[in-house]
């Protein structure tokens, strides 16, 4: 059995449905399909999840969210039209809508999330109506009944565990499934969504769960590619990646897939396809657990900004048992995850995303370093961006990071840091977040254009 997950852009209109309708039906394996919100139509659109949004937000701001839903209505509208659908179609999603958006709102996060959800789960109920107005067993599966069990975080939810025993079981469901992806429900039989782009997790948590024998992700791309198509022309397309790879392209930046999705596909080791909607005929990038390393160490570049460091130094800091310990202490009592902790003799920087490190958080977390840990010199450096070259063979070639730090200083990008040793599939570099255009096409140019 494969697990087909659709993404946004595969929704975002009939036509598109009608291509979902034609790869699912044109292989008997696909038997469970998890569809997203219908996404953006083209680049001026806006997204049902970000409608829905909005909607929420109108109504928790006292006003009535009706003009916001109208909007997201219409989009069903055209789609169920489109499709050819019976009018009476519309009717049962325009009143789901409109029951989500008049219940209680004293709990804003189960309002929003409810709201959220709603976008993935009547697309999911259109395309199951499609697939059997085409002539096809289908069945929409809601995520409560098959036992989608989330961790209570409003917007940032997890999978329990207990999840995958009657998860399993939709394997023996008749027909085609056709699950929602991005939403569960906690153990108290809440609403809760993942974080965004959630889908991913939900086929990624299926695939699992089934056994499946791929993970097919149909996006709106033939492939994934070797750097950021809008930083380097033409860049080279990956056929196959180890999860590992994936997993380290896609902290730096790589937005193929959420970052948390390929967890559960990888402890059980099935292998995920990333394939294009609109061209299926194209392979598209296989994510494995193993693969054969070919004449380039290097899989991909990826490069993202929005982070700080700070830097630290202390004479005889390495005598000091525990002052490592101390220092991260303060950032774990902000609630700031450290990225990376590059260190010398006396001095020691911590890296962490801007996003946890405001101007109100760096005055406390430096006054308390000051104040605690009598340090010589406190700085803090703000606008600084990552760049990571990533692959498996990297490990076993000579030569990877003088070839870096050549094609950097030819593109004159001047590097804060390195950082290369804990992980045996990457190497990573600080730079200037301005500087990222120039890092990426050197290095691109350096590893794949010889
Ligand atoms: N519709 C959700 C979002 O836009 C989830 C998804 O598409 O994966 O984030």
């Amino acid at each position: 059995m494969k697990v087909a997950k659709f993404g946004g852009t595969s929704l975002a209109s009939a036509e598109q449905i009608q291509k979902i309708s034609a790869i699912v039906t044109s292989d008997p394996e696909r038997k469970l399909v998890v569809v997203s919100a219908p996404g953006k139509r083209d680049a001026d659109d806006t997204k049902v999840t970000d409608l829905l949004i909005e909607t929420a937000k109108a109504r928790l701001t006292n006003k009535d969210g009706q003009a916001e839903l109208d909007r997201v209505v219409e989009r069903y509208a055209a789609i169920v039209r489109d499709l050819g659908l019976p009018d009476t179609a519309l009717e049962p999603i325009a009143a789901d809508f409109n029951e989500r958006l008049s219940m209680s709102t004293e709990d804003e996060e189960l309002f929003m999330d409810t709201m959220k959800a709603g976008g993935e789960d009547n697309s999911a109920r259109v395309v199951a109506e499609f697939l059997r107005e085409s002539g096809f067993e289908a069945h929409y599966l809601n995520p409560g009944d098959a036992g989608m069990i989330l961790s209570d975080e409003p917007g940032n939810a997890r999978v329990l565990q207990q999840s995958f025993g009657k998860l399993r079981e939709i394997k023996d469901r008749p027909g085609i499934t056709i699950f929602p992806g991005f939403f569960g429900y906690s153990t108290a039989g809440k609403i809760v969504t993942f974080p965004r782009g959630g889908s991913d997790i939900t086929g990624a948590v299926l695939a699992a769960a089934v056994d499946a024998e791929v993970y097919e992700n149909f996006t709106d791309v033939d492939s994934v590619f070797v750097a950021n198509p809008s930083l380097v022309e033409n860049p080279v397309a990956v056929d196959e990646i180890t999860y590992r790879e994936m997993r380290e392209l896609s902290y730096a930046g790589f937005s193929v897939f959420h970052d948390e999705a390929l967890e559960p596909v990888f402890h059980a080791g099935i292998p995920v396809v990333v394939k294009n909607t609109n061209n299926p005929q194209a392979p598209g990038t296989r994510i494995v657990p193993e693969r054969a390393i070919g004449e380039r160490p290097i899989v991909g570049i990826a490069a993202t900004d929005g982070f700080s460091s700070i830097y630290i130094s202390k004479y005889l800091m390495n005598r000091e048992v525990g002052f490592g310990r101390r220092l991260l202490e303060i950032f774990e009592d902000e609630g700031i995850p450290f990225e990376h902790t590059p260190s010398g003799i006396d001095n020691m920087s911590v890296i962490v995303r801007d996003a946890f490190f405001n101007s109100a958080t760096e005055e406390r977390v430096l006054r308390r370093v000051r104040t605690e840990l009598q340090v010589d010199e406190l700085s803090v450096e703000r606008g600084l961006a990552l760049v990571m070259i990533v692959g498996e063979g990297m490990h076993h070639t000579v030569g990877l990071a003088a070839r870096a730090c050549i094609a950097f200083s030819r593109s004159a990008v001047n590097l804060e840091m390195i950082n290369q040793g804990s992980s045996e599939v990457s190497m990573m570099f600080g730079i200037k977040a301005t500087a990222i255009p120039q890092a990426v096409r050197s290095l691109y140019h350096e590893f794949f254009e010889h």
